[in-house]
C-alpha cells in the first residue's frame, strides 16, 4: 500500500498536459510510441471539455486511458488557498510544482457578460515598484508559458466557467519574462480559445519587452503603467525608470502605437499627495498627447509594507474627480479604475502576502 508522501511524489514525476500546446501535447504522445491525432483529441478534452481525468477521455480506450495515468496528470497547479469576495471576485493561490506560490484573480463584472482573470507571469517581481505588496517580495523566477496557461485552465477547471479576457496583470513584470509570456499567449489563442484582443500585457516600462511585442506583432492590448508623469516621481516609486528613463520609454511607446495602428492603455496609480497634484495631470495629459491611447486611474488600495506600515494613501474620492477632469484636457479618454475584491485583498501581490504572514 503507497503512503501519502509516495503518492505526491509520484504525481510529481507524472508530466501534466494542461497548459502545453498542441505541438508540445504532439510530441508527448509521438514520445509515448502513439499516433498524432490521439494528441488532437486529448487537447480537445483537455481544453474545450475541461476534464479533471483521463477517465473522462471515453474516445480513449481503457488500456490508453491505464497507460496515460501511468505517466501523465492533467493539471499542473495545485490549489493552495482560494478565497471568494462579497462582489464573487475569486482570488487563487497557486502551489507551482517547486512548492513556490503565484496568485490569480477572476472577476466578473455585474453590468457586463465578461469574465477576466489576472494572470501572473513570475514568482515575486524585481522592479521594487514602491506602492506594490508584491514588490516587496523581491524577484524569486520566472513562470514557463505551461505555468501561465494553467492558471487560466485551473480557474476553469474549478469554477466550470469559461474566461473570456485575460490580464497579464499578477505578480511580476511580463516583459522581464517576454518570450515565456508570449509563448504562453499564443497557447492562450490557439488552445483555450481567448481572442487575442481580449488579452492584455500590462509593464511597467521595459523598453526592450515592449520592441519585442511590437516585433511579434499579436493584436493584443498593451498597457503602460506609467503613474507618474516626470521623471523623479516615477524614479521614486517605480524604481526601473532608472534603468529605462521615462523619455526615451515614451518615445518607444508611440514607436509601438505608430507601427501597430493599436491604442493602448496609459495605468496611472493616485497615490494622496504623490501622484495626485493638478499640475501633475496636467502634464500627463500633455505627456500622451500625440500617443494613440486612453488613460486609466487606479485609486490606490492601501497596503502595508513588510515592515507593517501604510506608505501611501487613497486620494479623496473629489481629488480623483479633479485629476480626471485635468487630465482629459488634451481629448484622450480617461476612465477611473473600477474595483473588485477590495474585502479580500484583490490588488496585486497583496493576497500572496496576506497568506504568507499567516502560514
Ligand atoms: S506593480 Fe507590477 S511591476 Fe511593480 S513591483 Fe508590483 S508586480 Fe512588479
Amino acid at each position: 500500500m503507497s503512503t501519502s508522501n509516495e503518492t505526491v511524489n509520484e504525481s510529481a514525476n507524472l508530466k501534466a498536459l494542461s497548459g502545453l500546446s498542441l505541438a508540445e501535447l504532439e510530441k508527448f504522445i509521438e514520445e509515448m510510441g502513439l499516433p498524432k491525432y490521439r494528441a488532437a483529441q486529448i487537447h480537445t478534452w483537455i481544453y474545450a471539455k475541461l476534464v479533471t481525468s483521463f477517465d473522462e477521455m471515453t474516445n480513449l480506450g481503457a488500456a490508453l486511458r491505464d497507460r496515460l495515468k501511468q505517466e501523465a496528470k492533467i493539471g499542473l497547479l495545485d490549489i493552495a488557498h482560494l478565497q471568494v469576495s462579497r462582489d464573487e471576485t475569486r482570488k487563487y493561490l497557486f502551489k507551482l510544482p517547486d512548492g513556490k506560490i503565484v496568485e490569480s484573480v477572476l472577476m466578473s463584472f455585474n453590468d457586463r457578460t465578461t469574465l477576466t482573470a489576472c494572470v501572473s507571469s513570475q514568482v515575486g517581481c524585481a522592479v521594487g515598484c514602491t506602492f506594490c505588496a508584491t514588490g516587496y517580495l523581491g524577484f524569486k523566477r520566472n513562470l514557463t508559458a505551461q505555468e501561465i496557461v494553467d492558471q487560466i485552465m485551473a480557474i476553469e477547471r474549478e469554477s466550470g466557467k469559461r474566461i473570456s479576457n485575460i490580464v497579464y496583470m499578477g505578480q511580476g513584470e511580463p516583459l522581464l519574462n517576454t518570450e515565456e509570456v508570449i509563448k504562453s499567449i499564443h497557447t492562450m489563442i490557439e488552445s483555450v480559445g481567448i481572442g487575442a484582443r481580449h488579452i492584455t500585457v500590462s509593464t511597467s516600462g521595459i523598453i526592450p519587452g515592449i520592441e519585442r511585442l511590437r516585433e511579434e506583432d499579436l493584436p493584443i492590448c498593451l498597457a503602460l503603467s506609467l503613474h507618474a508623469p516626470d521623471s523623479k516621481t516615477r524614479e521614486e516609486i517605480v524604481p526601473i525608470t532608472k534603468t529605462y528613463p521615462l523619455g526615451a520609454l515614451m518615445e518607444s511607446l508611440k514607436n509601438y502605437t505608430d507601427s501597430t495602428g493599436r491604442r493602448v492603455t496609459i495605468e496611472y496609480v493616485l497615490l494622496a499627495g504623490v501622484t495626485d497634484k493638478p499640475e501633475q495631470a496636467k502634464a500627463l495629459a500633455e505627456m500622451v498627447r500625440d500617443i494613440h491611447c486612453m488613460i486609466n486611474l487606479i485609486p490606490f488600495n492601501p497596503t502595508a509594507n513588510d515592515l507593517g506600515e501604510m506608505l501611501y494613501e487613497r486620494p479623496t474620492r473629489e481629488a480623483q474627480l479633479r485629476f480626471k477632469q485635468l487630465a482629459e484636457r488634451t481629448g484622450k479618454t480617461v476612465t477611473i479604475r473600477l474595483e473588485r475584491g477590495t474585502d479580500i485583498d484583490a490588488a496585486c501581490g497583496q493576497l500572496h502576502n496576506r497568506f504568507l504572514q499567516t502560514k
